[in-house]
């Protein structure tokens, strides 16, 4: 296990800032790509004024309000990676004027408080949604719930699953991941849930040095078990371990501890495997939900659904942006109108199915089936239902229901069985089942 100090691994990370700030020439090539500078009201502006005031702003040398607006309001698509020409990765050049600006104009306790808060929000959410769905064995099967096994492995796994926090609120999505890989008869270990987190809430409430002492803990966490690769399921994680946590670790440590893979790319490389696995035809118009920031992610998804007979996948043309739905919370006009414009055009495409990628798109998208004439799913349903296994989507059948109080009773027993009280399962039901709808739905619409 590494040595190296928290404050190294920060300094590192302040460093690259310091040589992402040389490197860019502030050519305005990333922000001209950029799809949401039109809906973010930043369109027509001058490219090379706005790019150099956000490298400007690394260093603290000048603030332009538009330059900073850009860098508050992206939504991680990462369609300006590709266009620097100056080994610069736009996507985390923002990232960092984001830490930046909140350093510099937040007092350190409030940024604390924010990142501490929001943890922990996140942590009862996940906590709670998972216990009132799944039994203490599927439980454990997500590295969740204790006691932790205790027959010690006797040699190390060939992969680390690593779950992230919030699929576990939606843990059908998780369990078929497992289910898929039992299938693959791959050599797994699994973690996930806060204990494993890779920091980004800190991250985002803008206090470094605890995003970065909890990215640490779990990168030790993770090289422990002596994997190699881990596979990653939730995007978030994926860019916050691999642009922002990984990177610095490794240069203050001078080690490689892993390799880290995005699930759906993983489960592509093993179509040659799986494609005898899919022995069930599955009879479905399929529209994806997809977003680009991870890249060739929305292409495997694709490919692998494609290698399903009976499928059959129909393009919508609709506006793919964002590296999950939550990310365009920093324009919630926008995912309104991208989410409406997604379910007529699937309806006007006579679709059986609109599938999401992510958990956030399905806790976002699932109880629209309510009112449209398909169902709402995630992909890895498709993928298992032609490999002849099933999952009951549980956190979708609650969504459906839209009724607090008869969600609870249905949850009766559970409750019990998991300890947890009614009155904090109402709490989380509210606010993570009810109330986390971007766009309402129909009934609500019509009332509005
Ligand atoms: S990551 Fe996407 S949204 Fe963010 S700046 Fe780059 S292109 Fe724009
Ligand atoms: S990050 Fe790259 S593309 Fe964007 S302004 Fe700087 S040099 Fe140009």
């Amino acid at each position: 296990m590494s040595q190296t100090s928290n404050q190294e691994i920060v300094t590192a990370f302040q460093d690259e800032i310091t040589n992402i700030a040389n490197a860019c020439v502030g050519c305005g090539k990333c922000y001209e790509v950029c799809p949401i500078v039109d809906d973010a009201g930043l369109g027509g502006l001058n490219p090379k004024v706005i790019t150099s005031g956000v490298r400007d702003s690394l260093t603290g040398v000048a603030i332009n309000e538009d330059s900073q607006k850009w860098a508050q309001t992206c939504v991680l698509s990462g369609n300006c990676i590709s266009a620097c020409e100056y080994g610069v990765n736009p996507r985390l050049m923002l990232t960092m004027a984001r830490m930046v600006n909140s350093e510099q104009t937040l007092e350190h306790k409030a940024r604390l408080s924010a990142g501490v808060n929001s943890y922990n929000s996140m942590s009862k959410g996940v906590k709670v949604l998972s216990k009132i769905q799944l039994s203490n064995e599927e439980l454990k099967k997500l590295g969740q719930g204790e006691p932790k096994s205790k027959t010690k492995r006797t040699s190390e796994p060939e992969y680390l699953f690593h779950t992230g926090c919030n699929v576990l609120k939606t843990p059908h999505i998780a369990l078929l991941c497992i289910d898929i890989m039992d299938m693959l008869k791959i050599d797994y270990e699994v973690k996930g849930g806060p204990e494993s987190c890779c920091g980004i809430l800190h991250y985002r409430a803008g206090d470094l040095k605890t995003a970065t002492r909890v990215s640490t803990s779990t990168i030790n966490q993770f090289s422990r078990t002596g994997a190699t690769t881990v596979l990653s399921w939730c995007p978030t994680c994926q860019v916050q371990f691999t642009e922002v946590a990984l990177p610095s670790f490794e240069s203050a440590t001078n080690t490689n501890p892993f390799q880290m893979t995005p699930f759906v790319l993983f489960l592509e490389k093993q179509l040659y495997r799986l494609k005898p696995m899919f022995k069930y035809r599955v009879e479905k118009k399929v529209a994806l939900h997809l977003h680009p920031g991870v890249i060739g992610l929305p292409e495997a998804a694709k490919k692998i659904l494609n290698a399903i007979a009976g499928i059959e996948i129909i393009d919508l043309n609709v506006k793919e942006i964002g590296l999950m739905s939550n990310s365009l919370n920093t324009l919630p006009v926008l995912k309104k109108d991208l989410h409406l414009k997604e379910l007529e055009a699937a309806e006007a495409a006579g679709v059986d199915v609109l599938a999401a990628v992510y958990h956030a798109d399905h806790r976002e998208l699932c109880a629209h089936e309510k009112d449209w004439s398909f169902e709402i799913i995630n992909i890895l349903e498709i993928i298992a239902e032609s490999m002849g296994i099933k999952r009951r989507d549980k956190f979708k059948e609650m969504k459906l229901l839209q009724d607090v109080e008869v969600i609870l009773n249905d949850l009766k027993n559970q409750l019990y069985s998991q300890n947890i009280s009614k009155e904090e399962a109402r709490l989380m039901v509210q606010a993570f089942i009810i109330d986390e709808q971007p766009l309402p739905l129909k009934a609500q619409r019509n009332l509005e």
